[in-house]
């Protein structure tokens, strides 16, 4: 039979399956509950004024924080024919002006805080809309769309240039999803309460929400600029098992409980990616009862396509989930060994991994490229040593500056961490680490020198040439540390033009 993996497909479980199952949202104007029937009667009638303005079949921006009315759109718009490209609320409005324009989008939906104006149609998340949903006659023909058509779409977050285009196809979305549900991945099962607090607007929250739904598991969206303790709360009084971010929310949830003597009970799992968790987080996540899954992933691979869940191996960024290959080739694009030692770049292809981008003409070869240098062991989990244009290049030696942070951020006094290279006459280039202290104690550049040198891992050219201070470090929109800016920020400290 031709059956279409489709969001139809996972509707359909929606509807029939799992209508009395709950969606909790946190919005600008407080707590909203509803359950998935209501949820999904609610989709019908987007989809119905979808239809009515013309939006049939259209790309659809959202410029939204995680909350029930953009998990609405994340249904409606591909539910009939269009893709909803999600643009990130952090961006500069010149910035979201420059993705929307060059996606094509014809009409924006957005969260009432967004300072954006366009010159599009423009929905405001609001409770005028809320009854504009409210009044249409809900739609009885959902269409069965091609499942290679687009459903979702993400720029990257432009890091390195400008930001790029990724489409996710319905077949990617479902591929993606049924993978994620595997229980030697996320291991989702309808029993569980889910929280992305990985942002909808970047990645589809790692097709978590898809996921969820597709399962039945009752589904808390933390809602606009969600702080440690928001989270905690909505932890605790919505019972989460299953918590999903980036590395930097889970340090700041882990300061709150240890400053207010609070714990994490009743969640059991966080899955964290985007950047390498530090051990001392895991650790303390482990004290706090809560296992940590590392994941592995980029834009282009529709966010997590490796996933390792072993403990003693936390560092690992894991085993490719069900859907995805991976391979180690050098710079000339030969094969490495997967021996644990050799060290070469990533390459990857699979369902949901990125065909091109949508403002490109060139399109990947066999393998897309992941510009990540790692490591690949015998039983084929990986090991990222570095980012190709982070690693730091002394006297035509690599140092990895993604180990050097990890250690630095190991010591017991430091919060956060980060290291980049700086030109030097002599090396090329030589390490410089940027500090944040963690507050309340004193720490200098020497105490933590000493500190690395007695972890006894590191030759002796490998300790950065400085360490400075700094208050905190610039994040990039989707909370990771911006390199690009600290750059700049070390260069100006150190008084070089
Ligand atoms: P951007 O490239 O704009 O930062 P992405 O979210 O696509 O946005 O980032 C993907 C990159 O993040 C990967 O190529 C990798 O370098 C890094 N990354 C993702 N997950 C991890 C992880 N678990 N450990 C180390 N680095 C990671």
């Amino acid at each position: 039979m031709d059956y279409n993996l489709n969001l139809r497909a996972i509707f359909w479980r929606v509807e029939k399956l799992y209508g009395d199952r709950e969606i909790v949202s946190r919005t600008h104007e407080g707590i909203h509950k509803y359950t998935y029937s209501d949820f999904a009667l609610r989709v019908r009638k987007l989809s119905s004024l979808l239809k009515e303005k013309g939006l049939v079949g259209e790309k659809v921006a959202s410029i939204a924080w995680n909350t029930h009315r953009h998990l609405e759109l994340y249904f409606a718009v591909p539910l009939m024919g269009g893709i909803l490209h999600t643009v990130n609320v952090r961006f500069h409005p010149s910035e979201m002006e420059y993705v929307i324009k060059d996606f094509g989008d014809k009409a924006v939906f957005m969260d009432k805080d967004i300072d954006y104006k366009s010159d599009l149609p423009t929905y405001i998340f609001d409770e005028k809309y809320d009854e504009e949903v409210n009044s249409r006659e809900p739609i009885s023909n959902i269409p069965d769309i091609d499942e290679r058509e687009g459903a979702i779409a993400c720029f990257t977050s432009g890091t390195t240039g400008r930001p790029k285009g990724v489409v996710y196809s319905h077949r990617s979305v479902f591929i993606h999803s049924l993978s994620l549900l595997t229980a030697d991945a996320l291991g989702i099962s309808s029993n569980d309460v889910v929280m992305p607090v990985v942002p909808m607007f970047h990645i589809s929250a790692w097709d978590v929400p898809f996921a969820s739904l597709m399962t039945g598991a009752k589904l808390v969206l933390p809602g606009p600029r969600p702080k440690a303790e928001d989270l905690v709360n909505l932890i605790k009084e919505y019972k989460v098992t299953i918590a999903v971010g980036a590395p930097t929310v889970w340090i700041d949830v882990v300061n709150y409980l240890e400053r207010e003597k609070k714990d994490l009970s009743p969640l059991k799992v966080v899955v964290t990616g985007g950047a390498e968790p530090p051990v001392g987080l895991v650790k303390k996540l482990k004290e706090f009862g809560v296992k940590t899954y590392h994941a592995w992933g980029m834009t282009e691979t529709e966010a997590i396509a490796t996933l390792n869940k072993n403990d003693e191996r936390i560092s690992e960024q894991g085993y490719p989930i069900p859907g995805v290959e991976i391979s180690l080739v050098d710079l000339e694009g030969k094969e490495l060994p997967w021996d644990g030692k050799s060290v070469g770049e990533l390459v990857v292809r699979g369902a949901f991994v990125t065909k091109r981008y949508s403002n490109a003409q060139t399109q990947s070869e066999k393998w897309f490229r992941t510009g990540d240098v790692v490591k690949v062991n015998p039983d084929g989990s990986i090991k990222v040593v570095d980012r190709l244009k982070d690693l730091i290049k002394s006297g035509g030696e690599w140092i990895s500056s993604i180990d050097l942070e990890n250690a630095i951020m190991s010591y017991e006094k430091v919060l956060e961490a980060t290291v980049v290279a700086v030109k030097d006459e002599r090396w090329g280039e030589r390490p410089v680490a940027v500090v944040v202290k963690k507050p309340g104690v004193e720490v200098t550049a020497e105490e933590i020198i000493e500190y690395l040198k007695s972890l006894n891992r590191f030759p002796k050219w490998w300790l950065p040439d400085k360490i400075l201070f700094v208050d905190s470090l610039p994040k990039t929109s989707t909370g990771k540390l911006d390199k690009k800016v600290i750059r700049e920020k070390v260069r100006e400290m150190l008084g070089n033009p």
